[in-house]
């Protein structure tokens, strides 16, 4: 390849943006920075503008866009200053972008991941929530514009990597019986039921093998991430959810892996570094050097696997249900998610309340099918009230 790829990144001050902006700055000469966009870190996407001398850098509000502007005159960076979710669109389709990192967190991240497929893109998916909420139209987004969809999320990208290179969405005439999730088992995988009831949201964010933004963090002590990864796989690979396998493997060595039908099983494998799923998707189909520490297997303890608990862990379950019930269930399993995540991580609700919040609004919204944008939207809306009112009750 010659010409230099311009790459946007959604989220670009949270764990996934730095990471990819690692990758970015270890190949100079193959990408340059298009757009940056953060929430209201100021100070941190500031930095980010000075070294990577973005076009655009978008933050949620005027008083972030202010402050922003204003150091980087000072600074006599050129960058332009946007804010609101309109910008964010405008971040994940400019014309100079050939690449957008969605790595905004939540169903927040929907819309300008959607805005930069409908452009046909190629879209380095960090944002599973995407998916989880509006699969069926994203999917279809990407299908009818020739987007490339690269996996971005480490078990996804695994399997992307184990799985045939033409694979073409039908698991059966590609000879897999089954796609195996490897799941770490998160911080809370060896606590018995009983002193799940006291946990902090310091514990739940203390992640054994990852370094993550908080909200997945909390995912991962609940196994409502492996859950989410579940949904994911079933529109990224076609798969039904019986066709989806989850398994603890506390190391996280192994990070997903491919049964075929003749009894092969194909894996990935790597340190636990995001900048590895990251460089394969921004460099596919050629292989670049990500700045990660090489697997050494003689330092490895061994690998070891357990079955998930279903019973400390019902998020798990509530995901595969969802899935299984299709229609919307899925898009109100993710709204409550993320209002019951954030009133635990504002210790307004105890851990096991996330899974029985999430249960409620199951059983409470209404699941029939939207297939447009808006209608998911506005039932992930009413789910995310109904979960609120119940949160401050
Ligand atoms: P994070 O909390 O560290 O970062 C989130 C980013 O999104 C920040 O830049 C923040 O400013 C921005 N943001 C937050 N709310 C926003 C909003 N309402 N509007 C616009 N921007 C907003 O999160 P993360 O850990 O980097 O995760 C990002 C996404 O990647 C999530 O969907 C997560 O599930 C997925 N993911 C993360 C990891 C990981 O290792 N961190 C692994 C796999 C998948
Ligand atoms: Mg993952």
């Amino acid at each position: 390849m010659n010409r230099s790829q311009g790459i946007t990144v959604l989220g670009a001050t949270g764990s996934i943006g730095v990471n990819t902006l690692d990758v970015v700055a270890c190949h100079p000469e193959r990408y340059h920075v298009v757009a940056l966009t953060a929430h209201r870190q100021v100070d941190k996407l500031f930095a980010q503008c000075l070294q990577f001398r973005p076009l655009l850098a978008v933050v949620a509000d005027a008083e972030a866009a202010g402050q922003l502007q204003q150091r980087l005159r000072d600074a006599a960076c050129p960058t332009e200053v946007a804010y609101g979710e309109a910008a964010l669109e405008v971040a994940a389709t400019l014309p100079e972008a050939d690449m957008v990192m969605a790595a905004i967190v939540g169903a927040a991240g929907l819309r300008p991941t959607l805005a930069a497929a409908r452009l046909g893109k190629r879209i380095l998916l960090a944002n599973k929530e995407s998916l989880v909420v509006a699969g069926e139209l994203f999917m279809r987004t990407v299908r009818d514009s020739g987007a490339e969809l690269l996996p971005v999320d480490s078990e996804h990208n695994a399997l992307f990597q184990a799985l045939p290179a033409s694979y073409d969405g039908n698991l059966d005439r590609n000879g897999i019986e089954q796609l195996i999730l490897t799941a770490s088992g998160g911080p809370f995988r060896r606590r018995d039921a009983a002193s799940l009831r006291h946990v902090t949201p310091d514990d739940a964010c203390n992640h054994p093998n990852w370094v993550m933004g908080r909200k997945i963090s909390v995912d991962s002590a609940t196994l409502m991430n492996k859950g989410l990864e579940v949904i994911e796989a079933h529109w990224l690979f076609n798969a039904p959810a019986d066709r989806i396998d989850v398994v603890v493997h506390p190391q996280s060595v192994i990070h997903s892996m491919v049964r075929y039908k003749d009894g092969s099983v194909l894996a990935q494998l790597g340190s636990p570094d995001m900048r590895t799923p990251i460089a394969y998707a921004m460099g596919w189909p050629e292989r670049i050097a990500a700045p990660v520490k090489a697997l050494d297997f003689l330092a490895l303890s061994g690998l070891t696997f357990e079955a998930p608990d279903l019973q400390r862990f019902p998020c798990l379950r509530l995901a595969f249900d969802a899935l299984r019930a299709g229609g919307a269930a899925s898009a109100v399993l993710n709204a409550a998610n993320e209002i019951a995540v954030e009133a635990f991580l504002q210790q307004r609700i105890a851990f096991l309340d996330i899974p029985d919040l999430v249960e409620r609004a199951l059983q409470m919204q209404d699941l029939s099918a939207c297939h447009e944008l808006e209608a998911l939207l506005q039932r992930d809306a009413d789910t995310r009230r109904l979960v609120q009112a119940w949160v401050a009750a």
